[in-house]
């Protein structure tokens, strides 16, 4: 199963991507912690994205582009992914099309959770408070203020995307303002409708297929 999960800052993308790759063994592929690790990891992709994310903006096309097509060919990606936070743009999105007709593979559905923008701060804040209280650092982007420029960016550069997809007759809208357990519900409702899940039985019977799941709960790679 290859899926694009859709939405602004705080709607709930990573978490639910997390309950997918629990449910159908397949990877979680987001820029946000790829990039992420390589700031941590101060490699020369890192630094150039550092200053970018810290403000709120969007990295270069091209560095994210490369980041998911070779993150796409690792052996863990075989079994399907979920790509949280790429594309950001409709030139992504073309090149993610471009490059997965070159590796023939088929995207089943973009899923785009539908949110009320007033609920972000506030659940943004509810995160930065988590993190705190696990004793772990808070992103540095996770504040008012940047909150209200990814938003920006996520308007301007991202919601196009809502049409791109549409028109492509891939996109699915759930509704992101149900508790974490519906929208998961929802969004596992759809894709089975659509036919991209294994019916239970299958995946009961396929060992191989829950091993490849431990894998994907690996954590993301510096690019
Ligand atoms: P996220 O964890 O998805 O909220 O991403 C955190 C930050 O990483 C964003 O605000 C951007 O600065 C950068 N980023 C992540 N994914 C992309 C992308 N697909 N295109 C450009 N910038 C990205």
């Amino acid at each position: 199963m290859r899926l694009i999960l859709l939405g602004p800052p705080g709607s709930g993308k990573g978490t639910q991507a997390q309950r997918l790759v629990q449910k159908h063994g397949i990877v979680q592929l987001s820029t946000g912690e790829m990039l992420r690790a390589a700031v941590a990891a101060d490699t020369p992709i890192g630094l150039q994205a550092k200053d970018i994310m810290a403000a709120g903006g969007l990295v270069p096309d091209e560095i994210v582009i490369g980041i998911i097509s070779d993150r796409i060919d690792q052996p863990d990606a075989k079994n399907g992914f979920i790509l949280d936070g790429f594309p950001r743009t409709v030139p992504q999105a073309e090149a993610l099309d471009d490059l997965l007709k070159k590796k023939r593979l088929k995207l089943d559905a973009v899923v785009e959770l539908r949110v009320n923008e007033n609920a972000l701060l506030e659940r943004v804040e509810k995160r930065a408070t988590e993190t705190r209280a696990r004793g772990e650092e808070v992103r540095a982007d996770d504040t008012p203020e940047v909150l209200t420029k990814r938003l920006a960016s996520y308007r301007a550069q991202t919601e196009p995307l809502i049409h791109y997809y549409s028109e492509r007759r891939k996109l699915l809208t759930v509704d992101g303002m149900m508790t974490i357990e519906h929208v998961t519900g929802e969004i596992n409702r759809i894709l089975e409708a659509l036919g991209a899940t294994e019916p239970k039985a299958a995946r009961r019977a396929s060992p191989a297929k829950r091993s490849a799941s431990g894998a994907a709960r690996k954590g993301a790679k510096a690019p």
